[in-house]
């Protein structure tokens, strides 16, 4: 039996509201380059034929936000702008959509002087003057380093939780209510931990769930299967999102995941932790998104696959992602862990740069690095 939902407040995004007991949300976002007007509105409206009630989109310069107002004509969807280092953003794409996503973890790389708090009071000034719901989206490989530092190494969530806490307590002060919180990580172990952790201290926060860089179907879907139904059947939720590596014509396939992940939890067909390479290799991968450096990307995260199948009996984890702008920081805890340039993959063991290959050049060098992890002696599962 499911418990019952976590007494959280409604927050309302455009048509629909998350939280206050109103049926859990599945949202997804484009992966097409913003820029694009006609591709990403296309994909908007096939995301929200699929079932999705948000979609959000990525903003990352004044083009990106002038495309958005044209997209904006364009679709009837739910939007939700993800803004990244450029905070000051908001004020342009506020207009255009329902819902804005800040990572505070990105809010100190523009105008580092500048304390974060001022530019939350920036953002929820914004958003209040345009009806936008907020989303405070903390990620496992974007936590601000002085954070990181703050806290006992034993425990790696702390920073996490922690500045999700914090940032509640300053909207909370801003008496600004209509924000939810996100808590993601690759690992789904670790997102239940953590999202229990922030519903025990905060149960009347929404919480938007899911795993990060899930990678593939089917292995991504399993990866946040085992890991929602840990936390919807504990009346932890109020959306969620299924991330899954696949090209852009694939991408309804993360809303449909989640309506059958819900439909499953509700009819009580749980996963356990079956069906997980448990302790074997592990792949992670982004969903790609605007900022996607090379269409390549998705097909060769494919590729990866595939060519690590020999080493599935061993505990390592490979992570692939697609740009510059996330992928360092996103495959530091990987023990080897490549990012997508425009001509180049860029490659990393164990959080040291090797150097940048070409497309045609990473896999052999990524298989010698494997190999060679695997002679030094990483002992199988
Ligand atoms: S790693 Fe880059 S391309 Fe992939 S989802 Fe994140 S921002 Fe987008």
């Amino acid at each position: 039996m499911q418990a019952p939902r976590n007494p959280t407040r409604p927050v309302r995004v455009g048509s629909v509201t998350i939280g206050g007991g109103h049926p859990i949300v599945v949202q997804s976002m484009c992966a097409t380059k913003t820029t694009d007007v006609e591709a990403t509105a296309r994909q908007a409206e096939a995301l929200s034929a699929a079932g999705a009630g948000v979609v959000r989109i990525a903003v990352d310069s004044h083009k990106d936000a002038k495309a958005l107002a044209a997209i904006r004509e364009l679709t009837q969807a739910n939007l939700s702008v993800d803004l990244q280092e450029n905070y000051r953003l908001a004020e342009s794409v506020a207009p255009h959509v329902q819902k804005i996503r800040y990572n505070p973890g990105h809010l100190y790389h523009h105008e580092p002087s500048r304390p974060w708090q001022d530019k939350v009071r920036y953002l929820v000034e914004v958003a209040t003057r345009h009806g936008c719901a907020v989303r405070v989206g903390v990620n496992c490989g974007s936590v601000d380093p002085a954070k990181r530092e703050k806290y006992d190494p034993a425990d790696p969530l702390a920073p996490m939780l922690q500045s999700a806490l914090e940032h509640c307590e300053l909207l909370d002060r801003l008496r600004f209510d209509q924000y939810c919180v996100s808590l993601k990580h690759s690992d789904p172990a670790r997102v239940v931990i953590v999202n229990r952790r922030f519903a025990e201290q905060r149960p009347d926060v929404p919480l938007h769930l899911g795993v990060t860089e899930a990678g593939m179907p089917p292995e991504g879907i399993i990866k946040t299967q085992i890991a929602l139904e840990q936390l919807i059947t504990r009346g932890i939720g109020d959306t969620i999102r299924v991330s899954l590596t696949v090209p852009n014509w694939r991408k309804h396939e993360e809303v449909e995941a989640g309506r059958k992940i819900l439909a499953d939890i509700a009819a009580g067909r749980l996963l356990g932790s079956s069906g997980t390479n448990e302790g074997g290799l592990n792949i992670i991968s982004c969903p790609s998104c605007s900022r996607v450096e090379n269409q390549r990307f998705v097909e060769l995260a494919d590729k990866v696959r595939e060519l690590t199948r020999y080493a599935a009996g061993y505990p390592l984890t490979i992570a692939v992602m697609g740009c510059r702008v996330n992928g360092p920081g996103e495959t530091d805890e990987a023990a080897l862990g490549l990012w997508c340039g425009p001509d180049y993959v860029n490659l990393k063991r164990a959080g040291t740069h090797l150097g940048a290959f070409s497309y045609e050049e990473i896999l052999p060098r990524l298989k010698a690095e494997l190999d060679a992890l695997i002679a030094a002696g990483t002992k199988r599962v």
